[in-house]
């Protein structure tokens, strides 16, 4: 049975405001389940219910063979990270780490060994005397860190603990938690996590399966490579992949039983591979391109949209072109080789979907993406 069970889980806050609508999860025992998504989508408000620091309106969170809807924080078996650290101020790192340890009445010498234990794994030796205020950032997050780990939870909870950290440390902690995941696993005391992001690159390089949800729902869970190739809608294909997914508006035709797709008043194969995997009758459909899969050939070129470059953005070892097709932006990304540092704005060019990797998704802003059928 899975360690942390969500079922039809929901909260409505004390204004009507109704944050969680009825979501089901479950993340295995030692598994690192990441929920991202846009600010204000509940992500906080999901684990704050895990965690027993916000009622629960609706549903059933169980805890290994517990339901703990009605228990205490202290008696979950959890721990948390939050991204402002919430150290004690006055105390040394030491009186941190134990702190949680002396309440549960633990004999000394064995809350001695656990903070050397804790203490050695996060590097964070030479830092026992010092007071939170004498920290940096990203000193006082492996504090955090170490005074979660020191308990020995059923289950980790991370709010953003990264959020405040600048891009270079951000890099190294996630390494830092990931890699601490692992040895965890392999010291057969795996962790179970939940970790909560808006930062898809942090969702994509951490999470064994990744939760994505969009104003209090799920939109899907699957593991990054899936969620990136197979998005079951078009909101997980926009939101995972970088830079973001062309998804325009586009229509479906068949010719002799031979799917064609329109783009203004462009035409242009369904490429190899794809078509029988569409099932759609023809029609008004939402067509997603990701930028690493348009070509860029000659303008008028067959089966490509032809466009007229509107910024060209020089990213070092890749070009990201935006191509005006009718009322649609197309960016292709395109190795920076010698004819495309050619390419400047007002340049006429084709793009041509490559291969089996477009997807088709259903009308209206969450469309479910009607390309992955038959495979
Ligand atoms: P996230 O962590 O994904 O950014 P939150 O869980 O913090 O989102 O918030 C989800 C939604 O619930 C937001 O629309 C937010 O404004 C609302 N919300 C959060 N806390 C409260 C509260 N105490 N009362 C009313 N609404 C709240
Ligand atoms: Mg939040």
């Amino acid at each position: 049975m899975a360690e942390l069970q969500l079922r039809s889980l929901e909260k409505t806050y004390g204004n009507g405001f109704r944050a969680v609508h009825g979501i089901d999860l479950d993340v295995e025992e030692g598994e690192f389940m990441v929920l991202v998504g846009p600010s204000g989508c509940a992500k906080s408000t999901t684990l704050r219910m895990i965690a027993g620091l916000e009622t629960v309106s609706g549903g059933e969170i169980r805890i290994g063979d517990r339901v703990v809807n009605d228990l205490v924080p202290g008696k979950r078996g959890i721990a948390m990270v939050f991204q402002n650290y919430a150290l004690y101020p006055h105390m040394k790192v030491t009186r941190n780490l134990s702190f949680g340890l002396k309440l549960r009445k633990m004999a000394k010498p064995k809350i001695a060994r656990a903070t050397e234990d804790v203490s050695g794994i996060l590097e964070i030796e030479s830092l026992l005397d010092r007071l939170p205020k004498q920290l940096s950032g990203g000193q006082a997050q492996r504090v955090a860190l170490g005074r979660a780990l020191i308990k020995s939870p059923d289950v980790f909870l991370f709010d953003e603990p990264l959020s405040n950290l600048d891009a270079k440390l951000r890099a190294s902690m996630r390494v830092r938690i990931t890699d601490l995941h692992k040895r965890l696993r392999r010291e057969g005391r795996p962790a179970t996590v939940v970790y909560v992001t808006h930062d898809q690159v942090e969702a994509m390089t951490m999470g064994d399966r990744i939760c994505v949800m969009k104003d209090g729902r799920i939109m899907q869970v699957a593991d990054p490579r899936t969620l990136y190739a197979r998005p079951a809608n078009a909101f997980v294909a926009g939101f995972i992949g970088m830079p973001e997914m062309n998804i325009v508006d586009a229509v479906l035709t068949r010719e002799g039983g031979v799917p064609r797709l329109s783009v203004d008043r462009q035409t242009v194969s369904v490429p190899d591979g794809l078509a029988h995997r569409i099932s759609a009758p023809d029609g008004p459909v939402r067509l997603g391109i990701r930028p690493q899969h348009l070509d860029i050939v000659p303008a008028e070129a067959a089966d490509a949209f032809t466009g007229e470059v509107v910024n060209v953005e020089f990213m070092g070892h890749e070009v990201n072109l935006h191509v005006r097709v009718g009322p649609e932006t197309l960016v292709a990304v395109a190795p920076s080789a010698p004819e495309i540092a050619a390419v400047s704005r007002g340049d006429r060019l084709g793009l041509m979907p490559r291969g089996p990797q477009i997807h088709l998704f259903a009308t209206g802003e969450d469309g479910a993406n009607i390309s992955l059928s038959n495979d």
